[in-house]
């Protein structure tokens, strides 16, 4: 196998496969190298995203969501549902089945674009190398490299408090694997992770409680979408416990007794699983030597700028071992870019127009600015607000919690953040990130035309809304 190569990237997540894909499209020779492997031994590619991350996480919030709507959500169509059961290894299957595919596909891609997959653990040395040691430690190539993009991804956080066993007290992992619907689930974290892997079981059946340790529901989310979000859950049933941090989980004839402190004072319950949600980190230990001239902030996460460029010449970092948003598509975008800037292109990333959602249901969507991060910069602003219960499409589908919330410059009317609650967040809110790349207004929104009946119009809506010109709502303010 060549020892040298114009890109070698470590790690295959979406942050790391994406960017190898792109360098070999622009006809730079490239290795990515990586070190998961299945149980005989196989490379297995795609990272956290599509082996544990967000693909199976959605696979399992889809089959579950049909499940709990069979269940119970049907009669109001006049559909009577009887002996309806889940089978969870079957769910666990397909679930299964659609990584692989996914996984396998990547191989695809790679072979069909001449990536180099490179078994093993990767190591950046002084002068742009890379040293690949096998799963026993032992040293089996170093390979040089013209450039190198590191994309060594994230771990979950483990609190002291509540250490792993992978049997009674598990991470986002071992949710993702149960076989079993467990009767009563503790969730410690009620960040994303935690409220879409406390959604699967709680749809399947579990009791539920979310612990977190924050007085506010979704900090980083608009607080008046977070409220509504935090009343539609509640609603629901799901059962999220603000101001409540766990000190200590005990593994006690197999169930898992958690202590845990909220101003009432130190409380007790008992759970028959518990998952630890509390985060992600940068895996950036070992994987660079002391004088590669690698260097990582305060957070633990490897030092680069605007560019992804770190301290060291021709090497490059993306994705979640970077400062940012852990998210998938903001390392794919980073790895485009970088591999773009290699290849000599002006290549730049807009940070301002990064997407998030939380796939619980409803969906919580955001893009851009909060009202309060405005509030707090003195940005003027104009706020346009619309309930999906005006909406025609929503209430047909009797899907009309939540609402679509635009914001935007209140001199010169552009688009400052959308913030979603509700159904196909998700898909509403990529429709506003476009429009917001195109350095679009609010009224170049509203001078849209928008299919009918559509979820869409909810954002056609709101964007109305910023001046006061709804059609299907009273308007707070005529102008
Ligand atoms: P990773 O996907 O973590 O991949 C890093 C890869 O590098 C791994 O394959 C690892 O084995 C390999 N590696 C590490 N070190 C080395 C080394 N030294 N040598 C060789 N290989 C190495 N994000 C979303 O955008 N949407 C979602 O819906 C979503 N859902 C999620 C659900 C869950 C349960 C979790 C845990 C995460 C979710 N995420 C989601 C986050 C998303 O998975 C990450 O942001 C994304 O995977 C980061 O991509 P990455 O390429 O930077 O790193
Ligand atoms: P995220 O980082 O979005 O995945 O969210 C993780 C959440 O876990 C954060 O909101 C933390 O406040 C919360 N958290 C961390 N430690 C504890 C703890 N000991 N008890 C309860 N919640 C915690």
């Amino acid at each position: 196998m060549a020892d040298r190569f114009d890109v070698v990237v470590i790690g295959s997540g979406p942050a790391g496969y994406v960017a190898a894909i792109r360098a070999a499209q622009l006809g730079l020779s490239t290795a990515c190298v990586e070190k998961w492997v299945d149980g005989d031994g196989k490379v297995t590619l795609g990272g956290t995203c599509l082996n544990v991350g967000c693909i199976p996480s959605k696979a399992l919030l889809d089959s579950s969501y049909k499940y709990a709507e069979a269940l119970g959500h049907l009669d109001v169509h006049g559909i009577s549902t009887e002996g309806v059961k889940i089978d969870v290894p079957a769910m666990l299957a397909r679930k299964e089945k659609i990584v692989s595919q996914l996984t396998g596909g990547i191989a695809g891609l790679f072979k069909h674009n001449g990536v180099t997959t490179i078994t093993g653990r990767g190591k950046v040395l002084a002068g742009a190398k890379v040293e690949v040691t096998d799963h026993e430690g032992k040293v089996v190539q170093v390979l040089e490299a013209g450039n190198i993009i590191i994309a060594a991804g994230s771990v979950p956080v483990n609190i002291p408090p509540a250490p792993i066993d992978n049997k009674h007290i598990i991470d986002s992992t071992g949710a993702l694997e149960l076989t079993e619907v467990p009767g009563r689930l503790g969730v410690i974290g009620a960040g994303v992770i935690g409220l879409e892997l406390g959604s699967v079981w709680g749809r399947l059946g579990s009791e539920v409680v979310i612990l977190e340790a924050l007085d506010d529901f979704l900090p980083m989310m608009d607080v008046q979408i977070a409220k509504e979000a935090a009343k539609i859950f509640k609603k629901q049933g799901l059962d999220i416990r603000l101001g409540t941090r766990v000190t200590k989980a005990t593994v006690k004839k197999g169930k898992v007794e958690v202590a845990y402190s909220t101003t009432e004072g130190e409380q007790v319950e008992s759970f028959d699983k518990l998952i630890v949600a509390v985060g992600r980190k940068p895996r950036s230990e070992e994987l660079f030597a002391s004088d590669s001239g690698l260097t990582l902030d305060e957070r633990g996460y490897i030092f680069v700028n605007d560019f992804c460029e770190t301290e060291a010449p021709h090497v490059y970092a993306v994705g979640d071992v970077v400062r940012g948003p852990m998210l998938a598509h903001k390392g794919s975008e980073e790895g485009i870019m970088v591999a773009e800037r290699i290849a000599g292109k002006k290549a730049q990333m807009n940070y301002d127009c990064i997407p998030s959602v939380v796939y619980t249901h409803p969906e919580i969507a955001a893009v851009g600015r909060t009202e309060q991060e405005l509030k707090a910069d003195g940005v003027p602003y104009k706020a346009g607000v619309f309930p999906f219960a005006a909406s025609g499409r929503a209430l047909a589908s009797n899907d009309s919690d939540g609402m679509v919330k635009m914001l935007a410059h209140a001199d010169t009317d552009r688009i400052l953040g959308c913030h979603v609650v509700g159904p196909s967040a998700a898909d509403l809110v990529q429709q506003v990130v476009i429009a917001m790349e195109f350095g679009s207004s609010a009224e170049d929104l509203a001078l849209t035309v928008f299919g009918h009946p559509t979820l869409s119009e909810a954002v056609h809506e709101a964007a109305l809304a910023v001046n006061g010109h709804a059609i299907h709502i009273a308007n707070r303010k005529k102008r």
